[in-house]
């Protein structure tokens, strides 16, 4: 497989697909620019070997050309943190852009307009209206997958070499993140950087496992990550099961939960999930003790109570001491670790203390020689809360592809490129 440190870029243009989906305020301003500095090693690279790049990404969802999702408003950043004038294509596939491409020196840069403005990115038919019928549906999609190949060949022909950057979207096979790669040669295409490592460290925590392997799900609901639970049931030796999702399983096994979060229909799979453990020999790890509120609020009143004994008009909305050092136990005698969701409403300044004592007890076990992958949204923003991601080996940029590709699931933006 090509990799982006061996690959001579001189004289050479490349489409990278990054992923500057940042967020913007009102103003069009962005408020955190994460995601574009995520991609600048790859794209430094290209220009620095005498390289030109043809930067492509989405913005939103936007369902048609829109202004407030257009890539013109992070066009200054991205030129000053690039430190070449970047120019832009109003319309990523147009004759224009071709021409703009086609103009590129050696160190220069373009950034295409918004590539979801085109159904054809994803492939899916746009204004469709609520009644239509099978049929109409079934040609509706069969006319944008038609035109998707027209739509992704163009965007092809403006360069010489692929590099997908975009772990984010690397879980969609869409005309830019996967099915492009089929325009270029073995020998052309290629992983960025910022998705070589992500692809790294899923690879250590699927397949290169140092044990023991503990896992931390958190959450709020059972039903969203019971794929992911079920994968690592066969993979992990500790599975800690924390947030929300405590008190399904606290109130199948009896347990009495005052008001806290549950899913009354997933009681009976929270039940079938500690069998599958006990079977699997998976020692599966449930909060012993909870903080508890009497209402949903950072300034509600508290108390601590043995988990399964919450009283009427009280919610558990984190766990409480003991459960603390149980899981940072077990944490602490970990070799490999993932953290997946708090263990409790860690938004609230009083029920952000548990995910805390998690925080530090993988940041001491990364200390002790474990690896340690932080992913999945809310986790992410924990790590970063409490200013320790620097403390742990990775964490990934990438939310839903992260858990799709722990649930075990080929990612198509990964398979299109290591054939
Ligand atoms: P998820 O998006 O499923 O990973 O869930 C993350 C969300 O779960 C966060 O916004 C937390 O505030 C929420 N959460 C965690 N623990 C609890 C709890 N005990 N009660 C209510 N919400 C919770």
């Amino acid at each position: 497989m090509q990799t982006i440190e061996q690959y001579n870029f001189s004289g050479k243009k490349a489409f990278v697909r990054v992923d500057f989906n940042v967020p913007l305020d009102e103003n069009f301003k962005i408020t955190d620019d994460t995601r574009i500095r995520a991609a600048l090693p790859t794209l430094k690279k290209i220009l620095s070997d005498g390289g030109s790049v043809i930067i492509g990404s989405h913005l939103g969802r936007p369902k048609g050309v829109s202004d407030k999702y257009s890539l013109k408003h992070i066009l200054g950043h991205v030129s000053n943190l690039l430190g070449v004038n970047t120019d832009f294509a109003d319309d990523c596939a147009s004759d224009e852009a071709a021409r703009k491409a086609a103009s590129l020196k050696p160190g220069e840069a373009l950034l295409l307009e918004n590539l979801r403005f085109y159904a054809e990115e994803e492939g899916k038919p746009r204004g469709l209206s609520e009644d239509a019928s099978e049929e109409e549906k079934s040609a509706a999609k069969k006319a944008v997958k038609s035109s998707q190949k027209e739509f992704t060949k163009k965007l092809a022909s403006y360069a010489d070499a692929y590099v997908n950057d975009a772990f984010g979207t690397a879980h969609r096979a869409h005309a830019s993140t996967a099915l492009i790669a089929e325009y270029f040669e073995e020998k052309d295409k290629m992983f960025g950087f910022l998705m070589e490592k992500e692809v790294n460290a899923v690879e250590k925590i699927m397949n290169d496992i140092a044990r023991p392997f503990t896992a931390i799900m958190g959450g709020s609901k059972v039903s969203s990550k019971i794929d992911i639970i079920e994968n690592l049931l066969g993979k992990v030796d500790n599975l800690i099961i924390t947030g929300g999702m405590t008190y399904t399983f606290s109130k199948a096994q009896g347990g009495k939960i005052g008001n806290s979060i549950c899913e009354d229909d997933k009681q009976d799979l929270a039940l079938e999930l500690i069998q599958r453990a006990k079977d699997k020999g998976v020692n599966l790890i449930l909060a012993v003790d909870a903080k508890i509120a009497d209402k949903f609020d950072n300034d509600a009143n508290t108390a601590f109570s043995p988990a399964g004994e919450i009283p009427d008009g009280w919610e558990g909305l984190d766990i409480g001491p003991e459960t603390e050092k149980l899981y940072a136990d077990v944490i602490k005698q970990s070799k490999t670790i993932l953290w997946n969701g708090p263990t409790g409403v860690f938004e609230f300044e009083n029920f952000s203390h548990g995910s805390l004592a998690v925080a530090e007890a993988i940041a001491a076990a990364t200390k002790n020689g474990a690896y340690s992958l932080i992913g999945g949204g809310d986790s992410v923003a924990c790590i970063n809360k409490f200013g320790l991601s620097e403390s742990v080996s990775y964490v990934s940029t990438g939310g839903g592809a992260l858990l799709e590709a722990i649930e075990g699931k080929i990612l198509p933006g990964i398979a299109a490129i290591r054939k």
